[in-house]
Formats: structure tokens, sequence, C-alpha cells
């Protein structure tokens, strides 16, 4: 009788080990494999040595997903490591999709703390109210249909979580979506953003949303613009809870 593997998606948080769930933790206690994206695995090898690591290259996503879904068929426990949270423009959806017909397999999706959420937390408290996560990645998903969303937002006032800010072929991407976002909100919106959060290169910014469009950003970096009450309490960014007075 062949034994019967598991598969846990892990998200991991955003960088230390400090951030991750005592879950997360336990689970790659129990797996066999660790598998992930290699910058992701070599956050966490330090942690959990003995463990099989296979690291993939960015890009690979499917490449990445089957492997893993391949070695707990053998009848091993294997993790599949995403940053943040796996659900998050992560890989816990791409998983069920291959995994649809393995019906032997056990598998478990462990939830991780998203940038939006740890990257929040070191600019202050920006996400005290309703608020909106949006991708500016056109990878996956059509410009014209990001732009809608950065609309609809902004006109309804939420506080806006922009993932994938820019890149070296989307550099200008910010830019545009600054602008796209002046139509509706003020220009002195109180914004920050969040470099490397959970990292050893952590970095943060406050500043408004006109000087936000001329800010180079990257792949690292998660961007956070405030609604019409969001403001600074000694250099924090903060969103009070309500928009009555108390
Ligand atoms: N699953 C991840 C998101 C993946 S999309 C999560 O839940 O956090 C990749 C984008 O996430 C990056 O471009 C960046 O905007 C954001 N991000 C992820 N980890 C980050 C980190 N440690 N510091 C800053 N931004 C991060």
């Amino acid at each position: 009788m062949t034994k019967s593997g598991k598969l846990y998606v892990v998200g991991i948080g955003p960088g230390s080990y400090e951030d991750m769930t005592i879950r997360a933790v336990k689970a790659l206690e129990k797996s066999e494999v660790i598998v992930g994206y290699t910058v992701y695995i070599d956050l966490i090898k330090e942690h959990f040595p003995g463990k099989e690591m296979i690291s993939t290259p960015m890009r690979r996503e499917q490449e990445r997903c089957q492997l893993a879904i391949d070695e707990a068929k053998k009848g091993k426990a294997v993790a599949m490591v995403c940053s943040g949270d796996s659900g998050v423009y992560g890989m816990s959806g791409l998983i069920l999709e291959l995994a649809r017909s393995e019906e032997g397999l056990e598998m478990e999706i462990i939830p991780g703390v998203t940038a939006a959420l740890s990257g929040g937390a070191v600019l202050g408290a920006p996400l005290g109210h309703d608020f909106a996560v949006i991708s500016l990645s056109d990878l996956l998903t059509p410009m014209g249909l990001i732009e809608k969303r950065l609309r609809a937002s902004a006109q309804a006032d939420m506080i806006i979580c922009l993932y994938n800010p820019s890149s070296r072929k989307r550099a200008d991407y910010l830019k545009k979506a600054c602008d796209i976002l002046m139509e509706y909100k003020s220009r002195s919106t109180v914004c920050g953003l969040v470099k490397n959060i959970g990292r050893k290169e952590e970095e943060m910014a406050v500043m408004t949303l006109e000087s936000l469009r001329d800010t180079q950003t990257d792949m690292f970096t998660t961007v956070f613009i405030g609604n019409s009450m969001t403001k600074l309490i000694n250099g924090r960014m903060v969103t009070p809870r309500g928009y009555k007075n108390v």
C-alpha cells in the first residue's frame, strides 16, 4: 500500500521568522520537503535544517505547484511556501486547480500575514476603515480592469493598498495610477510606502499623493493611499475608524 502524502500550502508572512504563524512553523516542521521561490526558501532555510529544499525561479509558478503536488503524491509531507498569505496573489488557487482530480491527496492551506497588514503596522494604522487591495501588475489582468478598480475605489473614498506597484518593465505604472486617483482624491492625501517588510533592508516613507506620483518604487514595495480622513500622527499614518467625530 502506498503511503498517502500531504500538501501544505503555507503563507510565510513578509519575511522574518517572527512574523510567521505558529501554525505555519508547525506545518514546515512536519514537512519533509519544502518547495518555493528561491528568495522565500533563502528566508526560511536556516530555521528548518534537515529538510529537503527545492527552490525554483520566479515566473515558473505552474511548474513549482506541479512539482509540489508530484512530491506529495509520492507519499511525502510537502510544504509549498508563498510570501505573505498564499491566497493573496499567491499560489493556493493554482494548487487547488491543478490538484482538482487528486482525490486521495490531503491538502491544507495555512494563512499568512499579507503585506497590507505587515506593511500597515510599519506605517502605523493606515487601514482603520474600508480598504481595497489592488495589484498594478497587468501580467494576468487587463490594464483596463485595473484602472476601473482604481477609479471605483477612489470614488468610494476607500483606503487603497497597491501590490506590485512597479517593476523595471512597468516603471511608470505607479505614476499612472496616482494620476487616476488624483481625479477623485486630493493631492494632499496622506500616503505611505514600505519596502522589504520584515527583512533586513526594511524602509518606510510617508508623503502626499502628489509626491507619491513622482516616487520610484519596485516590486518589493507595498504602497498605501489614505482616505480623506487619513492623517499623520507623530510621523505615523493613521486612518480613523469612522467619519463621525467622536
Ligand atoms: N502573497 C503575497 C503577495 C504577492 S504579490 C502577500 O500576501 O503579501 C507581490 C507583491 O506583494 C509585491 O510586489 C509587494 O507589493 C508585496 N509584498 C510582498 N511581500 C512584501 C514585503 N516583504 N515587503 C514589501 N512588499 C511586499
